[in-house]
């Protein structure tokens, strides 16, 4: 897992790989696909499966296909498919012409249910589902063998035809492979291949009324698109003896090696699909693309960038043990993108009215201002002074604490690209008591941002200039869940819904020129944090997602004191 910086990364799954070319097992090529099942949108933890396919494949000049392991009717749709193929792209992947579907393999992998059956290596079962799985056994005890486990090849034959054909009903009948109910891997205890299952298709529509089980489709899926390497999660471990035996009783020609990982598992937030359709029905989130979702989706929105994302799944690497990652990770990967590419802007997200008593009425300065200090190609951008100016109302205190070194009664301080002010008054809200205007000079000969007499200030504000700034809703997010582990302890992790997972400021004022902003365009608000343009956002409305604040807890963890 270690990795020098420019040495592409190591790991047990490229050593393994490297075996492989080594010994050349499948004649020199790597090829890998992601799989996922189209019945929800892709999650972060799904990133970390593409990364590594489609990063393994790049590495070594091999290929990675996109495969829509679709062999479960009921909740698979065409929405699902689109999201998946729009979020491996974003993410900055190509997997060229081959995107595939297992529903194509639909006949191909009845034949090799027949063969199965023909070679006496499967049997129609009738037992029920619930009989099945009493049956079965446990990790102490063997299974029972069913009593139809002998029954003729060629009855078994005739019912399979039949289930096809569409004579039983869901349930009646099921396909198992004849393996061995003593085994102490209870995936081997004559597992089931296919089921009758009356649900249409999204895209066999209701050609089918039979459908093959994960184990079954997913190892021939693998092998018809000659696969050499298939990379999953570790709950597929005890599945390999299955994977194997498919594939070496049907004498494929392709037997691809399955490799298991250690799926991602990230704190204040659920990896699992089943979980997120449930927020999304229920209402809880917005929807799929809710910025607070863990989502592709919903972090594109939020305004995370695919690159970011990326060295994320780098730094957290493979491992062969289960782990959870720290969020603050993830926003950490988040912000050192940002830092290096948003430009910097003024945004005053709480306004308070300032009013310099000594400049003109009128009066109209323009600054020219860099959109990033250390980046001079990123330009600049005329920023507005006049008298009538917003600061945030945190940056004002009417009675401050010794170590507040923002502005007060008295004080002086910097506005950033423009003059040292000082407060000379405020007023209050005779019923509330809020302080709504505070009244200061400003220092003509500070325009440089420095005093020619050579003193100094405590603090630089940002600013807006109250005629010339734009109104705008900004929407602060923050972790979806209150606690490390939602699924720890309650049964219902909704109780752990962060009630403060958004707050919503309308009466923001932004400068100028984000007037013009396209949605999903990201930005640093001097002194706050990034946000990103929401699609939510009109002519004359400007909507602004928090993407993470500036500050970063993570870094004192990553890189502890050096000495
Ligand atoms: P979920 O548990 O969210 O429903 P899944 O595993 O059922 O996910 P699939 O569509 O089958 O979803 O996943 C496609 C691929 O992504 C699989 O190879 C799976 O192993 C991988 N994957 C899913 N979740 C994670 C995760 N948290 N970390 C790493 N890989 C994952
Ligand atoms: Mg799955």
């Amino acid at each position: 897992m270690a990795q020098t910086e420019g040495s592409p990364p190591t790991d047990f799954i490229r050593e393994r790989i490297d075996e492989d070319l080594k010994t050349n097992r499948y004649g020199g090529r790597v090829a890998t696909r992601f799989p996922p099942e189209p019945n929800g949108y892709l999650h972060i933890g799904h990133a970390k499966s593409i990364c590594l396919n489609f990063g393994i494949a790049a590495q070594y000049r091999g290929t990675c296909n996109l495969r829509m392991d679709d062999t479960d009717p009921s909740g698979e749709s065409q929405e699902y498919v689109s999201s998946i193929i729009q979020d491996v792209r974003w993410l900055g992947f190509d997997w060229e012409d081959r995107l595939y579907y297992a529903s194509d393999y639909y006949e191909r992998l009845y034949q090799f249910a027949v063969q199965l059956i023909k070679e006496g290596k499967a049997y129609v079962c009738s037992l029920s589902a619930d009989e099945i799985r009493e049956q079965r056994g446990t990790l102490t005890e063997p299974g029972k063998e069913s009593p139809y486990r002998n029954r003729s090849m060629e009855e078994s034959l005739d019912l399979f035809a039949r289930m096809r054909a569409g004579e039983f009903k869901d349930g009646a009948h099921v396909l198992r492979a004849k393996i061995d109910m003593a085994s102490p891997n209870i995936t081997l205890r004559d597992p089931v291949v296919y089921r009758i299952k009356r649900t249409p298709h999204y895209r066999t529509g209701n050609q089918w009324c039979i459908f093959p089980m994960y184990d079954f489709a997913h190892c021939l899926s693998d092998s018809i698109e000659r696969i050499t390497h298939s990379i999953c999660t570790l709950e597929f471990e005890n599945n390999r003896p299955l994977y194997d035996w498919f594939l070496d009783e049907l004498k494929v020609e392709d037997h691809p090696q399955q490799i298991e990982f250690a799926r991602l598992n990230l704190s204040y937030t659920l990896l699992s699909k089943r979980r997120l359709i449930e927020l999304v029905g229920r209402g809880l989130v917005s929807g799929w693309d809710d910025p607070r979702m863990p989502t592709i989706t919903g972090m594109r929105r939020r305004g995370y960038t695919p690159e970011a994302i990326r060295a994320f799944c780098e730094r957290i690497g493979v491992a062969k043990n289960d782990s959870v990652v720290d969020m603050a990770l993830l926003e950490h990967c988040v912000r050192e993108d940002l830092n290096e590419r948003a430009p910097r802007v003024m945004a005053v997200l709480r306004p308070l009215r300032v009013v310099i008593d000594n400049y003109l009425e009128g009066q109209v300065e323009e600054f020219d201002s860099p959109y990033h200090p250390q980046n001079p190609e990123m330009g600049s951008r005329k920023v507005s002074f006049s008298r009538t100016l917003y600061i945030e109302r945190e940056d004002f205190m009417e009675n401050p604490p010794k170590k507040f070194y923002r502005l007060a009664p008295g004080k002086e301080v910097r506005l950033r690209y423009g003059y040292f002010i000082k407060c000379m008054a405020y007023d209050k809200d005779p019923v509330t008591g809020e302080v709504v205007e505070v009244h200061c000079t400003y220092d003509p000969e500070t325009r440089s941002g420095f005093a020619p007499d050579g003193r100094k200030v405590d603090a630089t504000l940002h600013w807006v200039s109250a005629d010339h700034s734009l109104p705008a809703e900004v929407r602060l997010y923050d972790r979806l869940f209150s606690v490390p582990n939602p699924l720890e302890e309650r049964s219902d992790h909704t109780e752990y819904l962060n009630p403060n997972s958004l707050e919503i400021l309308k009466s923001c004022r932004v400068e100028p020129s984000l007037a013009g902003s396209a949605p999903g365009s990201r930005f640093q608000f001097e002194r706050i944090g990034y946000f990103c343009n929401d699609k939510d956002s009109s002519p004359g409305r400007l909507v602004f997602n928090r993407i993470a604040t500036l500050r970063d807890s993570w870094a004192k963890v990553a890189s502890p004191p050096k000495g």
